[in-house]
């Protein structure tokens, strides 16, 4: 039963609970007196909830979808103005003992070469992207708990934070590892770091065990709940995404809206940033075989509605999107 208090991630990701509000949402999707009443909400800036956002992201009437993306620029104008926030992604080891289908890093593919940087050079690599003026990394690793234990990432956001270089050195490193204990998460709090990133990938539990074959990440119910084991170890500043592409995206939308509402509702806080990646061409990856791949007319809508629906929520895009597509959605 769908419960957004719940820390059981079947009630709080309630499966019948999208389908319902997916229902809800074709029944309501061409009823413009209801759109019109959801946008007027909108307006206050407070948000909407995931049944809300989804009467919108079902309405096809060109009006009213512009008038969306006149909000939601209205929107990101009034609370960021000009502002861009600039990370540089660095990948500290692409070990990895899982086997995601749509990552070229899983554990199956010997077609690409496997390394994990040493400090030596994670002191090289930070130095060169200072030279650039990055002042936020977000490292990443596979999740390998041999060759990336705790203790490497611990040891290499150490490392990181120590660099000075030129009399500047990085205020904030974000990072981006495998859902993991309580405990490992109250070291990173304690380690200093920004936001915790975890993608969720999908919601869709039975899609996710069969995108998530093999290795730890296959338990659903154990990724989907890191980030209230993130919260309890004392991390309140966490970024969801997921990778649009493998589920139906009405779906994935609803619940990562439910997902913000959960934490919301159970820790009092919700998401920092939320991530929109899609499926991309990759090594041993074809996006052509995830046939959930959405259109940039699709994307643009999916960004202008999550800029409406979590206005304090800061939205990640990556450099993996087309500088054309990247232009359009920053306004
Ligand atoms: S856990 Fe991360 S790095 Fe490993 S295969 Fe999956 S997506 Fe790739």
């Amino acid at each position: 039963m769908y419960n957004p208090k719940s820390l059981n991630a079947e009630e709080f990701i309630s499966h019948e609970e999208i389908l319902e509000t997916l229902a809800y949402a074709d029944a309501n999707k061409e009823n413009l007196a209801l759109v019109d009443e959801i946008l007027q909400k909108a307006r206050l800036r407070k948000g909407l909830s995931h049944r809300e956002a989804s009467v919108l992201l079902a309405c096809e009437d060109e009006g009213k979808i512009k008038e969306m993306y006149a909000l939601a620029e209205q929107i990101k104008k009034d609370f960021y103005g000009n502002r861009i926030v600039l990370f540089a992604p660095l990948y500290l080891s692409n070990y990895c003992v899982n086997g995601c289908v749509y990552c070229p890093y899983h554990l199956k593919n010997k077609h690409i070469a496997r390394k994990k940087l040493t400090q030596e050079e994670i002191i090289k690599e930070v130095t060169a992207l200072q030279d650039m003026g990055h002042k936020r990394l977000a490292i990443e690793a596979g999740e390998d708990p041999q060759m990336n234990p705790i203790e490497y990432i611990l040891e290499c956001i150490d490392t990181i934070y120590s660099i000075k270089h030129k009399n500047g050195a990085i205020r904030r490193v974000n990072v981006n590892i495998a859902a993991t204990t309580v405990e490992n998460y109250r070291k990173l709090k304690e380690a200093g770091i920004g936001t915790y990133i975890l993608f969720q990938e999908t919601y869709h539990k039975e899609s996710y065990e069969v995108l998530h074959p093999t290795g730890p990440k296959h338990k659903y119910a154990y990724h989907t709940e890191a980030m209230d084991r993130a919260m309890e170890g004392g991390i309140d500043d966490v970024g969801l995404g997921v990778l649009f592409g493998l589920e139906m995206y009405r779906y994935e939308f609803a619940g990562l809206l439910m997902h913000a509402e959960h934490l919301e509702a159970v820790h009092g806080v919700g998401p920092h940033t939320i991530s929109v990646p899609r499926v991309k061409h990759a090594d041993d990856i074809d996006p052509n075989a995830f046939d959930n791949g959405i259109s940039d007319e699709i994307f643009a809508k999916l960004c202008a509605l999550i800029r409406i629906s979590v206005p304090y929520t800061g939205m990640i895009i990556s450099t993996r999107e087309s500088q054309e597509v990247r232009e359009k959605l920053f306004v």
